[in-house]
């Protein structure tokens, strides 16, 4: 049962839904969960780094044909003694004597064997919408981005495109679905300061329509995307490269996406928003159409 000590090798950032693997290590998880880390995957895991794109869909298929169900991917780290997943993991990724890796977690009556060569089989059709939505949510992001570009008065941080970045200072939470997204952006107090005019969002259909015309002319030109990675394993950094009109923007991003504006097809954005105790909460609910 000895933990293994180099960092899971992952294929999903090329884009891949099939691995060829080595069972490296099995342990029960609670009284029917089982842990399974392999020495490659192409199964997405939730990372608490990157919260916002959740797990792919997946089976571990043994040599003899045997399958069984991921319930559940997530990342994980060891020490060489101790095996911890998700939040419970107490070191930043990458951290001196840590190794990280992918966890399946799967029922314990199907579960390989360590030294067991299997197949990981992720499900195609959950992958193309998540991967399209995670697409569109960083496309509808950059183009809220520009079209608030004239709400600043003092320069702040930037987004890849060169526009100040709200949804970078903004954003409350990210969450990728099945070909759409869900931002919610909190704009108070420490926005203002920074020289952000919340009038920008007093005609949000005005805004819908600016936002969703950017993308139009975006989605037009049909840019590829790419992945960009400095290496094979899980913690080598990752970056989502997409040739847009206005430039090339390159994201930090450990997620799978499309492989080219094209194969989004269309991205529509609706924004509303409430106020609370005072912040202004703006919701941007972005959904792609796939071409069959
Ligand atoms: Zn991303």
């Amino acid at each position: 049962m000895t933990l293994p000590s180099s960092d899971t090798l992952v294929d999903y950032p090329t884009g891949a839904i099939r691995s060829s693997s080595r069972v490296l290590h099995v342990e029960p998880l609670g009284d029917d969960l089982v842990i399974v880390l392999l020495d490659r995957t192409s199964c997405h895991p939730v990372d608490r780094a990157w919260p916002d794109q959740g797990p792919d869909l997946a089976v571990i298929e043994s040599v003899d044909g045997a399958r069984t169900a991921v319930r559940d991917c997530v990342v994980g780290a060891t020490d060489g003694t101790d095996l911890h997943l998700g939040d419970a993991v107490p070191v930043r990724p990458g951290a001196e004597g840590w190794t990280f890796v992918v966890a399946h977690l799967v029922d314990g009556a199907g579960a390989p064997d360590e030294g067991d060569t299997v197949e990981v089989h992720v499900d195609a059709a959950h992958r193309l919408a998540l991967s399209a939505g995670h697409s569109a949510c960083h496309l509808a992001s950059l183009a809220l981005n520009a079209e608030l570009a004239d709400a600043w008065s003092k320069p702040v941080a930037i987004d890849a495109l060169g526009a100040p970045d709200f949804d970078g200072l903004a954003i409350e939470t990210s969450t990728i679905g099945e070909y759409g997204s869900v931002d919610v952006f909190r704009v108070g107090k420490s926005l203002r300061k920074k020289g952000f005019g919340v009038a920008a969002l007093d005609d949000l259909p005005d805004l819908e329509s600016r936002v969703t015309a950017r993308l139009e002319d975006w989605m037009a030109a049909g840019a590829d995307i790419r992945i960009e990675r400095d290496g094979e394993k899980l913690t080598d950094r990752r970056r989502w490269v997409c040739e847009l009109p206005g430039g090339v923007a390159s994201i930090p991003c450990g997620g799978t996406h499309a492989e080219s504006l094209a194969a989004l097809g269309g991205i529509s954005v609706s924004l509303t928003s409430e106020q609370t105790d005072g912040a202004l909460i703006v919701r941007m609910v972005t959904e792609t159409v796939v071409p069959s």
